[in-house]
Formats: structure tokens, C-alpha cells, sequence
């Protein structure tokens, strides 16, 4: 599933390839045929994420909230491409084209409908005004494990899989431990971390962890293996040891017995 770095960056290039201007839309697929008439000649005014939510304002004030879910892809294609019969929604101007397939939602809603979601969902720490405080207070709140409670979007937004195991990894902490014992310092280190990694996620529409000084390639030129430090790896980077499976929050994570003790 895309984590919030993937969303955050298609509402970025959304907004630069497609506005200003009127856009065509169409739903090649047909199931999404009358929101994409109600778009079709509007105008993209603004494109936003919080978390995995895209959230796109028209110049009719009609909202597109899309969430792509496990299989949702939503991607630039050649404008001059016959789109296919998967395609849920088509938009397009002079010069670009996106195509969206296989989203978990794709509804037109208003702009009060969006603050309704928005309200339910935990700091997104790519967004300005999102802060480390409310997190805090979150993590007081429950006895979850810190390994659950970061899939949790309603404590932070924007975290799937990979991040979580990978910024629990960095900053020491056993995924089991309960989130409402992590001192404040333990707290600001794993925003920090998260932060700075969505960021760099962000930039480079990749997730990739691994520090300046831990492999020879430059970051923005690995792949594979070398992108990670634990998540679907065997064995530790940094200490060699062999890593543990938790289940935790409904899915498997990977953690170093030693570098991240109980
Ligand atoms: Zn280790």
C-alpha cells in the first residue's frame, strides 16, 4: 500500500501539471461517469494529502477525495495513450494526462465532508502545521504497542508498513513496547526520524532509509536491498543479528533483538 511520502508527492505533481487551466475529465471505466462529468471544465485549484488521503478542490468547489487502498495506482500516462477500460478516472489538459485505476475510494465530496475525515486522522508529519504535541497525546492515550499504534492513522497519518519498521529501527525502540511508556525525548526522536524520511520519500517518490554513510551508492541511486534497514530483511545492518517477526496491528514486522531491546 502507498505510504503518505507517494500521496503527498502526486498531490505535488497533480498541482504542477495540471493547473492552471480547465481540465477534461472522463471515466473510461464508467463507474465513476457522473462525478467525472461534474469535473470535466473545472479548473484544479488545489491539490492536498494528509496521510494516504488525496484530496483534490476544483473550481466548483467539488472536492475529489481519492484513497487508493492496496491496489489504487494513480499515474501521468501519454496524453495520446487510448485509455483503457480499467481506468476509474481520466484528467487531462493540453500537455498531461493521469490515469487512476483500482482505487479504494474515488468520490466527489465537499469541502465540509473533508474536514469530517481530516478531523479523525492523527498528525501527518508532511503537512506545516501538523505538530509532535498531538502525537504525544495520542501516544499517551493507549497502552497499544508502538509497532500498532504507528499503523494507526488516526494517531499519526501517513505511516504504513515499511516506515514504521524502519523508523522504530532507527530510533531503538522495540516495537512492543507500550506507546504510553515511551518518554517525551523517545517521542520527538521518532517524529524527527519519520519526518525527515517522508521528506526524503517525497523527494525522491521512493521509500529509501538508509543513511549517507551506510553503503557506497548514493541514496538516491539504490535500489533493492540496500534502500532498507530491517523491513523484509534477515538479518541486522548494523549489528549482524538475526531479526525477529512480530505481528503487530494485523501485519508481520521485522525488528534487531539487540538494537532494539525490550
Ligand atoms: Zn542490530
Amino acid at each position: 500500500m502507498p505510504e503518505g511520502h507517494t500521496i503527498h508527492r502526486l498531490a505535488n505533481d497533480l498541482r504542477r501539471t495540471l493547473s492552471p487551466g480547465p481540465i477534461a475529465a472522463s471515466s473510461p471505466q464508467g463507474r465513476f461517469a457522473p462525478g467525472a462529468t461534474l469535473l470535466d471544465g473545472a479548473e484544479l485549484k488545489r491539490a492536498e494529502a494528509w496521510g494516504k488521503y488525496l484530496f483534490c478542490t476544483f473550481s466548483n468547489e467539488v472536492v475529489l477525495h481519492i484513497h487508493l487502498g492496496l491496489i489504487g495506482k494513480f499515474r501521468p500516462a501519454p496524453i495520446e495513450e487510448a485509455p483503457s477500460s480499467t481506468i476509474r478516472l481520466r484528467l487531462e489538459n493540453q500537455t498531461d494526462c493521469w490515469h487512476l485505476t483500482g482505487p479504494a475510494r474515488c468520490e466527489l465530496i465537499t469541502g465540509h465532508e473533508q474536514r469530517l475525515i481530516v478531523g479523525k486522522l492523527g498528525p501527518d508529519p508532511l503537512r506545516a502545521r501538523s505538530s509532535v504535541a498531538q502525537f504525544r497525546d495520542n501516544l499517551a492515550r493507549t497502552r497499544l504497542p508502538i509497532g500498532a499504534a504507528l499503523l494507526d492513522q488516526s494517531v499519526i497519518a501517513g505511516i504504513g508498513n515499511v516506515y514504521r519498521a524502519e523508523v522504530l529501527f532507527l530510533c531503538g525502540i522495540h516495537p512492543g513496547t507500550p506507546s504510553n511508556t515511551l518518554s517525551s525525548q523517545a517521542i520527538d526522536e521518532l517524529w524527527a526520524t519519520t519526518k525527515r524520511l517522508l521528506q526524503r520519500g517525497v523527494r525522491l517518490n521512493r521509500i529509501i532509509t538508509t543513511g549517507a554513510h551506510d553503503m557506497t551508492r548514493p541514496i538516491s541511486q539504490r535500489d533493492g536491498d540496500d534502500r532498507l534497514y530491517v523491513y523484509h530483511r534477515t538479518n541486522c545492518r548494523w549489528c549482524g543479528t538475526e531479526l525477529t517477526t512480530l505481528h503487530l496491528g494485523g501485519r508481520p514486522i521485522q525488528f534487531c533483538p539487540h538494537c532494539q531491546p525490550h
